[in-house]
């Protein structure tokens, strides 16, 4: 049985963590919330430290840079409604299976590239656009 299916998260060492990652990026979009529903939207407005390669640009010191940016190891887990339902450790908690294009399942990022489940060049940066509602978008299903 895989880590990820045998182990809570709370259990798991710092590689295995660090492997859930899928390196998708979406976490750096921008999300709009309801105040009185909890209700997140994602935009298509991302970090403007996100790169090409959806690797971030200042992540050693990202605190200093992006006040609100996620820690998600100390994130409580009632604010994972923050992570796309994709994001491994969001599916995790919730007892779910990872999506079948995940790289540790497939091997590699390619599945999950082709099949639009992460940043694309359709994102645009935070430094030329303000998020708003003009700019929700519909998160590919990971189940598709
Ligand atoms: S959404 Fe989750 S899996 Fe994707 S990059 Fe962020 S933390 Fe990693
Ligand atoms: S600072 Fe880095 S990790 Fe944080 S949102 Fe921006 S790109 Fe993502």
């Amino acid at each position: 049985m895989a880590f990820w299916e045998s182990k809570q998260l709370s259990e798991m060492s710092d590689p295995e963590w660090e492997s859930l990652c899928d390196g998708c990026g979406l976490c750096c979009l921008h999300k709009l919330e309801d105040v009185e529903t909890s209700e997140v939207e994602f935009t298509c407005i991302k970090c403007r430290y996100l790169n090409q390669e959806r690797r971030c640009g200042v992540y050693e010191n990202r605190a200093e840079f992006v006040e609100d940016c996620l820690n998600i190891r100390d994130l409580d887990p009632e604010y994972y409604r923050w992570l796309p339902e994709s994001c491994a450790y969001r599916r995790v908690h919730e007892q779910r299976p990872l999506p079948k294009w995940h790289p540790l399942v497939t091997g590699s990022s390619q599945l999950m590239e082709e099949g639009g489940y992460a940043v694309g060049e359709w994102a645009i940066s935070d430094s030329i656009a303000r998020p708003d509602s003009d700019f929700i978008i519909r998160l590919v299903s990971s189940d598709s």
